[in-house]
């Protein structure tokens, strides 16, 4: 069943047993009220008339004093024990009363009976006659009018419980196409993007801000994401392929040289060996660094431990200082050991791969300065290189991004250093901040939680 019917069928089922209970109590509540109050009533008439007649019996016949009590819509009747009763007096339209037996009580008895699917107040009362015995004196009265009150109260009932049905089954009708509309809406978009294989959005109208509407805000900001990702991943694939072509090209034309001409000149047999040897190296790096970034954080077995970060940037600017010949002047602010609790071989890495582009985009000398504050330690890489364009500066977090592509790719950069970078610093939990001014130079800093030592 559809969940619009759903919601149709439980709603109205629902309000329609409400109602019913509703009616219902009402109905019995009423008519029991109005049945005990004219049994109430007609007691207490009986007390008086009893009274009345067992005063007047020996003066008046006792034929005229219950004629004079006949009751409008009813009998009276005196009823003795060995059977030997007056006729019953009854009123013109309740002749078919005298037909019914009589009973002898020895009590006051005060109930509804039912005769002839009419409904009667029945009072029994015990009086004591002109010789001395004892008999009842007995009433039965019509309550025809309460019974008339409760039927059109039965009707009145019915009627508002089918009246009340009605806007209950609009409402949740509303209230069904309110809810299904969006998700149908929601159905056909995934539908739509199922078979065309497009990214599409759901159409959002209306002003309200209801759970529905920010269902469909969620799923138009779910595929924008996806949009973002598929395009980036679009973007990573023909970049790394793009990237991998230029040395695979590099390599297929000096063998092919080799293979004319190699054997002839060995001038030219040295020159391709290391043209293709250093694309091989560069292929197997970039490779390398892909596979990393492919990897999950999980897989790449951080292991964290507290450090003493002065010693660390110690030993990398020496090894850093031997391999490029580059002048690295490092500061300590104030010369108390920091620790901080982080993976050793990661936060190298990445000191390198800061330190890599310093060296690349500078020719000056690169200042690495380490402080703190209250919680957290700060290391910054100085550069007085060529800077980076404002403009370019959101984008060189993202994978083959190079702002000048020529320049480094002679330097053989792929572009890949500073995402690497922002995947590791995410992995360990520091926080990287690039500046840098077009011209002037790039300070990069790092901040990671200080280990308080007592
Ligand atoms: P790779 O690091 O993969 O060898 P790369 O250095 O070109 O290559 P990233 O380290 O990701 O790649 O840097 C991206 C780009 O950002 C660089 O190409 C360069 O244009 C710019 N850049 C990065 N660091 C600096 C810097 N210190 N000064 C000037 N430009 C920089
Ligand atoms: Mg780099």
């Amino acid at each position: 069943m559809k969940l619009r019917n759903k919601i149709n069928l439980y709603t109205a089922f629902l309000f329609a047993i409400l109602l019913l209970i509703i009616n219902i109590t009402v109905y019995y509540s009423f008519s029991k009220l109005t049945l005990d109050s004219e049994l109430n009533t007609a007691h207490n008439e009986m007390k008086k008339i009893s009274g009345n007649i067992g005063k007047s019996l020996g003066t008046i016949s006792e034929d005229i004093l219950l004629r004079s009590y006949v009751p409008v819509n009813g009998m009276i009747q005196i009823v003795t024990k060995d059977k030997n009763d007056s006729s019953p007096y009854t009123s013109p339209g309740a002749h078919d009363l005298s037909k019914r037996e009589s009973v002898f009580y020895s009590n006051e008895v005060s109930k509804a009976i039912e005769y002839q699917d009419r409904l009667f107040s029945f009072e029994s009362m015990p009086i004591i006659l002109q010789d001395g015995s004892i008999a009842n004196l007995q009433i039965t009265k019509s309550m025809e009018t309460a019974t008339n009150i409760l039927s059109i109260l039965r009707l009145v009932l019915i009627m508002v419980t089918l009246l009340a049905l009605i806007p209950v089954l609009i409402s949740s009708r509303i209230l069904s196409d309110l809810i299904t509309k969006p998700v149908t809406s929601m159905i056909r978009t995934m539908t739509d993007i199922r078979e065309s294989g497009a990214f599409k959005r759901l159409k959002l109208e209306g002003s309200s801000k209801d759970e529905l509407f920010q269902m469909g805000q969620t799923f138009n900001h779910m595929i924008d994401l996806l949009e973002v990702n598929f395009d980036k991943q679009k973007q990573f694939v023909s970049n790394a392929s793009h990237e991998l072509k230029t040395p695979l090209t590099i390599i297929e034309s000096y063998a092919s040289l080799l293979k004319r001409r190699g054997l002839k000149e060995p001038k030219l047999f040295l020159e391709s060996i290391e043209a293709i040897h250093s694309e091989a190296i560069r292929m197997k790096e970039m490779t390398e660094q892909l596979l990393m970034l492919a990897r999950h954080h999980e897989q790449w077995k951080i292991e964290l431990n507290e450090l003493n970060i002065s010693q660390l940037i110690t030993q990398t600017v020496k090894a850093f200082k031997n391999a490029y010949n580059r002048d690295i002047e490092f500061v300590q602010k104030n010369h108390t050991p920091l620790f901080i609790e982080t993976d050793e071989k990661k936060l190298k890495q990445l000191l390198f791969i800061f330190l890599d582009n310093a060296r690349k985009y500078s020719d000056g000398t690169i200042f690495i300065e380490l402080g703190h504050d209250q919680d957290e330690v700060y290391i910054k890489i100085i550069d007085q290189g060529i800077g980076i364009h404002e403009s370019d500066l959101p984008k060189v977090f993202d994978r083959f991004y190079r702002v000048d592509k020529a320049r480094s790719r002679k330097q053989g950069g792929s572009g890949l250093g500073l995402s690497i970078a922002k995947e590791i610093a995410d992995a360990i939990g520091v926080l990287i901040h690039l500046d840098s001014v077009a011209g002037t130079g790039t300070t990069i800093t790092i901040l990671s939680k200080k280990v308080k030592k007592l």
